[in-house]
Formats: C-alpha cells, structure tokens, sequence
C-alpha cells in the first residue's frame, strides 16, 4: 500500500476478528484485525510481555470513512504536510486489516515519534518479523515509502514474507512490487 496504489472505497476484509477476544489489550474501544494477522498478533504481545514489555494496540482495521476522518483531523491539525503522516483515503493499509498500530505507557498511549525510544518499540524491530509483522515505514526510507517515519506502524505479511523481505533489505513496496505481490489483493 503506498500513494499510488488505492483501495476501492467499499473494501472491507471478510474474516476481521475483534481482537479482545484474543486476549490482545486495545485502546479506544474494540479493535479489529483479519484473523491469521489477529492469531500472530496475540503470539507477538505474549511474548513481549514475557520479556517484560508493554504494548496496547491503539488501531487496527480501519473502514474508508474512518480513514477520511483521522485523515482530515492531520490536516486539521498539520496542513497540506499532513499527506506524510496519514494516509490519504482509500490508500490506508489499515483499510486492508492488517495494519496495526501499538502504543504504550512509556510513549503516554499516544502515537508519536517518542515511541520509538521505547524499549517495546526496539523489541518489536528486533522481533516482529518472526510473527509476520514489518514496520511499513522505517526512519531513513522516507524517499522510497513516501512516509515519514512512523514507529508505532506495523503491518502483517506472514511470517514467511517477513523473513524473506528482512534478508532482502528492501523496503516494503520494492519488496511487494519485486515479488508480484498487489497490496491490496
Ligand atoms: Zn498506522
């Protein structure tokens, strides 16, 4: 998913579980994801928390209107820049329910640039990938991703994808396009 390859608006995966259900601590009332993403998921936050580290997902799938709205409350708050920080509509990786935002009492249950000085944020680099979750859009690719950096972003692509797309160094989109992958298929 990137600013060149949208969602159709009505878009909705068929199998988004609500992820309390699996154990998994949210923020901002239930949250949801599809469901092989939701079962790797509650592995990640297990483990995490047997290492000592907090994590709370604070957004996970997101419709088309949703995405609207948290789009235009950035360019409320931020101007035009706003299309670096919050996908435009329709070009959300959370409309595909997989992406998921994490946050944490060390970063104040805010999603901002603080959690990634968090000990959580340097877990999940170190291990997300052996649950199938990458982060989208790294610090120092934001010429490639057209994103700025955003820490608390990851996104489900299996385990196996994860591996091969870590060895690879590529960033994401290279890495889907490479691989004949469509984002939003
Ligand atoms: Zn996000």
């Amino acid at each position: 998913m990137d600013h060149d390859h949208g969602l159709p608006p009505h878009y909705e995966p068929e199998d988004l579980v609500p992820l309390s259900a699996h154990g998994i601590p949210v923020l901002n009332g239930e949250q949801f994801l599809r469901r092989e993403a939701a079962d790797r998921l509650a592995e990640l936050l297990a483990d995490a928390a047997a290492a000592g580290e907090e994590l709370v997902v604070a957004s996970g799938y997101r419709s088309f209107g949703e995405q609207q709205r948290t789009h235009a409350r950035w360019t409320a708050l931020y101007g035009e820049g706003a299309g670096g920080m919050s996908a435009v509509p329709g070009h959300s990786e959370h409309q595909l329910g997989t992406a998921v935002d994490f946050t944490n009492a060390a970063a104040g249950y805010e999603l901002w640039w603080p959690f990634g000085d968090t000990t959580a944020s340097a877990w999940l680099e170190e291990n997300a990938h052996r649950y199938g979750f990458i982060l989208s859009y790294p610090r120092g690719r934001e010429e490639e991703t057209g994103y700025n950096w955003e820490p608390w972003h990851y996104r489900y692509i299996g385990v196996e994808n994860a591996r091969e797309l870590r060895e690879s160094g590529l960033s994401l989109q290279a890495f889907l396009q490479q691989n004949g992958v469509i984002p939003h298929c």
